[in-house]
Formats: structure tokens, C-alpha cells, sequence
């Protein structure tokens, strides 16, 4: 068996974490890259270009390691078609795709999520507007009044409550932005934390680097295009919440759709009040565990020795291979 992805995401730290623990690695993507994956860090025995090549996957007994960008690529219907094994639930791929059922899950989990606002002429605080399918936060408007929702949504063609299907008026939650990265283990039944990051965006996090008086005249719009992943070490007294959030977060999927195993990452800010608000869920790793390719202070006081997200999942296939078991952790 080998250890395969798509050369992109956190395609280094996988295949890196996979060759820690013995197993041959393949990359596949564009041609562009190989020297990222086979010269600069030498983590691929295999690159193949192409965007999905199916044939010499399963010729080369691969399993499929799924990243954002992977499930980007090929899109949610070839995923669920593919025939090369995956890690992970396929089934929560609609689950979290679709706004909605996310927030089913969420609420089911019992965590704290922003107000949704079905009305914008409820708007009674600040609001961020998503458009359903925005990549990275492209597209997203905040607005603080009905008035101003209503001419802002109109620069996008939206001018009536008709047109509302196709975004969601969230509460603006103010807060710091804490993404803390879980692994359940189906195997030993047991969550793990892996780590923490908080993304550096363009532009969200430029936007403070201009004095006050001259970000009213130039009349910014905030983006958050995700640029890089910056480690957070959290408060040692807010880590048993968000360790029982994971815990929730896996209780619920059992319920929904035969549950979440291996990496995911609850998306949130702290509010002052050290509320820990909730906005969306990636179930799958995320690339906010790259910069824990040596392990994080979470990993390391568990193991004990350097284990990134990448290596935690390549020791389950590990164990699965040893007990016999993997057909319970692939899909
Ligand atoms: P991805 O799918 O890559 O995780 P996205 O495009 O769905 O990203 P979000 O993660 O929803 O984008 O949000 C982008 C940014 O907006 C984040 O920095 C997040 O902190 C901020 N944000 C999202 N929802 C809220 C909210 N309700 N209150 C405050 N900030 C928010």
C-alpha cells in the first residue's frame, strides 16, 4: 500500500508523515510543481501529472489522502465516484458543503454559532454576507443596517428578498480567529488535538497596518484571502472546551451520517466574553496544520516525539494495515 495526494494544500507535510512511518508516497498534479514535491522536499517517490489519474493510483495500490484542494479539483460528484480507496467518510462531504446541513451538524453538536439572519431587514448589529460557494472568503461584505446591506447586496445584483437564496447573512462575531485541528481515530475510538493556527489574511490583516483616518478615505472592502497559517498556543483553561467540542462535533455525525474520522478543524473566534463561536467545519485536514510538520506542543505532549496531522494519519493506516482493519477506515 502507498500514500498518495494531490500536490497541493498540505501535500508536503502528508507525504512526509507517511514516509516517517515506512509507507512509499505519490504526488499527482500539475507538472509545474514535481520539483516542489521531488527536488526541493524530496517527499514523493512517485509524481504523476495529472489532475487525477485513477488507472496508476490503484495500479500503484494507493489510498487516497483528500485535502481541500484535492475535493476542489475534482469536485464533490467524482469524489464520491472515485475508485481509488479514500481515508476518510464520504458522506460528509454533502454535509458540509451545504451550508444548511453544516449547520444542522453544528447546532446538533450543540455549539455556539452566529445568528442567521433570514430577513436582512432585521439587521439589528454588524452582519458578514456569504455567497454560497465564495472561495476563501471572496465575495463576503459586511454590513451593519438594513440600508446598508440592501446597497451593498445591490452592487452584486441582488435587489430583491427573492434573490436571497444564494447567500447567508451571518452575525458578525467579533473575536480572534482560533481553528484548532482535531484527529478522531476510528480505530481507538479516541479525539486527539492536534493543533492550533489562525490564518494570516490579505486582506483583513493588512487593513490595520493604515492609520484610521486614511482607511475612511480610501473606502476598503475587507477580504480574506488566505496567504499563511500562524501556530496559536491557547490559554491552558479554554482547551477542555474546545476539546469537548471536538468530542460533540463526532458525537453528532455518528447520528447523521455514520461519522467523521480522522483530521478536522472547527473554524471560530474567541469573543472577549471567551466564548468560542463557531462558523464552519472542514472535515478533513486543514492547511492550518503546516506549520507543525515537527509536531505541535499538543502532539508533542501526548507522543512525545514529532507527529504533524500528516503522521497521525499515516500511523492509523499503519494500525489498520497491522490489525487487519482498514476497511473500516476507508471509503
Ligand atoms: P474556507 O472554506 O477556506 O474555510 P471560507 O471561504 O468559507 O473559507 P470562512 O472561513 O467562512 O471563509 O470565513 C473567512 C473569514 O471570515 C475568516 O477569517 C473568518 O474569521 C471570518 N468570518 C467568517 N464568519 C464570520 C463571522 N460570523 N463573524 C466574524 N468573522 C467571520
Amino acid at each position: 500500500m502507498r500514500i498518495a495526494t494531490y500536490a497541493s494544500h498540505s501535500a508536503l507535510q502528508i507525504l512526509h508523515g507517511a514516509k516517517k512511518e515506512g509507507f512509499e508516497t505519490v504526488a499527482f498534479g500539475p507538472a509545474h510543481v514535481k520539483p516542489l514535491y521531488t527536488k526541493y522536499f524530496p517527499v514523493a517517490d512517485y509524481f504523476i501529472e495529472e489532475t487525477y489519474p485513477e488507472g496508476e493510483l490503484l495500479g500503484l495500490d494507493a489510498v487516497v489522502i483528500p485535502t481541500g484542494s484535492f475535493v476542489a479539483h475534482l469536485g464533490i460528484e467524482l469524489v464520491e465516484k472515485m475508485r481509488v480507496p479514500y481515508y476518510g467518510n464520504k458522506k460528509v462531504l454533502r454535509w458540509e458543503s451545504d451550508r444548511s446541513l453544516e449547520r444542522i451538524w453544528l447546532e446538533k453538536a450543540r455549539l455556539r454559532l452566529p445568528r442567521v439572519y433570514e430577513d436582512p431587514d432585521d439587521i439589528d448589529g454588524p452582519v458578514i454576507v456569504k455567497p454560497y460557494g465564495a472561495k476563501g472568503g471572496n465575495g463576503y461584505f459586511l454590513a451593519k443596517s438594513p440600508a446598508d446591506f440592501w446597497e451593498k447586496a445591490g452592487r452584486l445584483g441582488i435587489t430583491e428578498k427573492e434573490d436571497l437564496s444564494e447567500i447567508q447573512i451571518q452575525e458578525y462575531v467579533l473575536g480572534i480567529p482560533v481553528y484548532p485541528h482535531y484527529f478522531y481515530s476510528k480505530l481507538n475510538r479516541e479525539l486527539e488535538l492536534m493543533s492550533i493556527d489562525r490564518r494570516y489574511e490579505s486582506n483583513a490583516d493588512a487593513i490595520g497596518r493604515i492609520p484610521a483616518g486614511e482607511q475612511l478615505g480610501l473606502e476598503l472592502n475587507t477580504n480574506y484571502t488566505v496567504i499563511g497559517n500562524i501556530p496559536i498556543v491557547l490559554r491552558e483553561s479554554l482547551l477542555m472546551e474546545v476539546i469537548d467540542a471536538g468530542e460533540r462535533t463526532i458525537k453528532a455525525a455518528e447520528g447523521l451520517m455514520g461519522g467523521l474520522w480522522g483530521p478536522f478543524c472547527l473554524e471560530g473566534v474567541y469573543t472577549e466574553d471567551m466564548a468560542f463561536v463557531v462558523f464552519e467545519i472542514s472535515a478533513r485536514i486543514v492547511a492550518g496544520t503546516n506549520p507543525f510538520v515537527h509536531g505541535s506542543p499538543y502532539s508533542w505532549l501526548r507522543y512525545d516525539f514529532p507527529v504533524s496531522t500528516g503522521r497521525r494519519i499515516a500511523m492509523e493506516l499503519r494500525q489498520g494495515v497491522g490489525e487487519n482493519r482498514l476497511g473500516e477506515i476507508l471509503t
